[in-house]
């Protein structure tokens, strides 16, 4: 049976810190590290003992309670708005939030997270990302002391669920030429009137405020705003859902139509104008991908090994005896670990204040493309079984074409990075 990375990974660390009475670092400065398939380059020496033991507590959670769900959750295409309830209550969601009840860890920490939950599943991830990251990073962010003290405390229990309304139908790469708009209320003092559709929107259909991101029309310029689902009157806010996915059917997504919502004005972000806003919360969700997807390509790795092991072909051999398997898992397993090794860095650059965007750009797109390829890859392994859903990675592969997509597509990165490299913008 899989057994979780992380917390082997800790027991064995700590048990040996035990014995010698000795720190982790000082203890590997005259041992050499044996080789480990589950962490091929030593990531986990890099890690303080808080995040160990916060990678443990997720690691447990999701093994223990998500995965028995995640199959009948992507088969029926639902997603139990519990989970988000079960994260908040060991202080998962919002964890890098520094007060209004978060747990206030590094951005290392948060990225072991995800990649616990999405070693489950990428949907869970992106339900998760999208409150923690999107909405709440968001309201952190950019929202007044009002907002964070309304919103932040219920959203970290995961009691008031959010979303993150920025791409529209006609609108996806190039959000900035969005169609939403806010103007002055034609009767409600102080408040605006919200109208447009946004679509392809995680957790819209269950979520009770929406961060969304509208032109105001006296300045023409994107804002933010924080609408409340209860107190939009009837015909002013519909959210469908939007099923019969073929990826991330373990997360709800849908539409966020408005037809002249009243806002009052203290539900705006008071000072962020433009695409920095959108684009700041964006960095901070795709940094977590980065995390995320190498989560999914390790349980890939981990189920195609054993079934290589145990799937015999040819006088009797397991097929892990032959070359052209072995250089798959090789190629999946090289790429996991500099994966993972390059989200570290930007995550402890990140703390210090030093991240770039592009540095973002850079390990979103890589970890997503190489775990794409890796585990499509992978699948080849599993012959007529990969059809079936049982064996995950057929589940894993469909999910990971979206996160490819999402948050900037790949290309999209490319073109982000070759204006950093050249000097030049290619988007138009
Ligand atoms: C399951 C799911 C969940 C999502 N959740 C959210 C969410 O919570 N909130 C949210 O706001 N959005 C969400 N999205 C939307 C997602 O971010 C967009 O789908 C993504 O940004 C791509 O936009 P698009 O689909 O309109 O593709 P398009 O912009 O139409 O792009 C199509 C293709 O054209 C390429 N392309 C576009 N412009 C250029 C160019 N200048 N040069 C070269 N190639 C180009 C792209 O790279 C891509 O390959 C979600 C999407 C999915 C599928």
């Amino acid at each position: 049976m899989f057994k979780p990375v992380c917390r082997q990974t800790v027991r064995q660390l700590r048990a040996a810190s035990r014995c010698q009475n000795v720190g982790v670092t000082k203890r590997y400065m005259h041992a050499p590290l044996a080789f480990d398939w589950k962490d091929p380059l030593g990531a986990s020496n890099l890690y303080t003992e808080d995040e160990l033991a916060i990678a443990e507590t997720a690691e447990s959670y999701c093994q223990e309670r998500m995965l028995p769900r995640v199959l009948e959750a992507f088969r029926n295409e639902e997603y139990d708005r519990k989970i988000l309830e079960e994260m908040g209550e060991l202080g998962l969601l919002g964890a890098t939030i520094k007060g209004y009840d978060c747990a206030g860890v590094s951005s290392v920490a948060s990225g072991l997270i995800t990649r616990a939950v999405e070693r489950v599943d990428s949907g869970y991830r992106s339900g998760m990302s999208v409150q923690s990251s999107l909405a709440m990073g968001g309201i952190e962010e950019f929202g007044t002391e009002e907002q964070k003290e309304r919103f932040l405390p219920g959203m970290a229990k995961g009691k008031i669920l959010g979303c993150f309304g920025l791409t529209e139908p006609n609108h996806g790469s190039d959000p900035g030429s969005m169609e939403s708009v806010a103007k002055p209320h034609p009767t409600k003092k102080g408040y605006y009137s919200l109208s447009g559709s946004k679509t392809w929107i995680t957790n819209s259909p269950i979520a009770d405020v929406l961060l969304v991101w509208a032109k105001l029309q006296q300045t023409g310029k994107i804002r933010g705003f924080l609408v409340e689902r209860e107190k939009c009157p009837p015909g002013t806010l519909e959210t469908p859902k939007l099923g019969n996915k073929n990826g991330l059917r373990a997360s709800i997504t849908g539409m966020i139509q408005m037809d002249d919502i009243p806002v009052p004005h203290e539900n705006m972000f008071p000072d962020i104008e433009g695409l920095r806003g959108p684009f700041s919360c964006l960095n901070s969700a795709r940094y977590g991908i980065a995390w995320g997807v190498i989560g999914a390509l390790e349980d890939a790795i981990a189920r195609t090994r054993e079934y290589a092991l145990e799937r015999k072909q040819f006088k009797g051999n397991p097929i892990a005896k032959y070359q052209l398997v072995q250089k798959k898992l090789a190629d999946a397993t090289t790429d996991a670990a500099y994966g993972i090794l390059a989200a570290y860095q930007v995550g402890r650059l990140k703390d210090e204040g030093k991240a770039a965007p592009e540095m973002i750009s850079m390990i979103k797109r890589q970890n997503c493309d190489r775990a794409l390829v890796n585990t499509r890859t992978l699948q080849e392994v599993f012959g007529g079984n990969a059809v079936s859903d049982e064996y995950h990675i057929g589940r894993h592969v469909s999910n990971l074409f979206v996160t490819q997509t999402y948050e900037g597509q790949s290309d999209i990165h490319a073109l982000i990075l070759g204006r950093a490299i050249t000097g030049i913008q290619a988007f138009c």
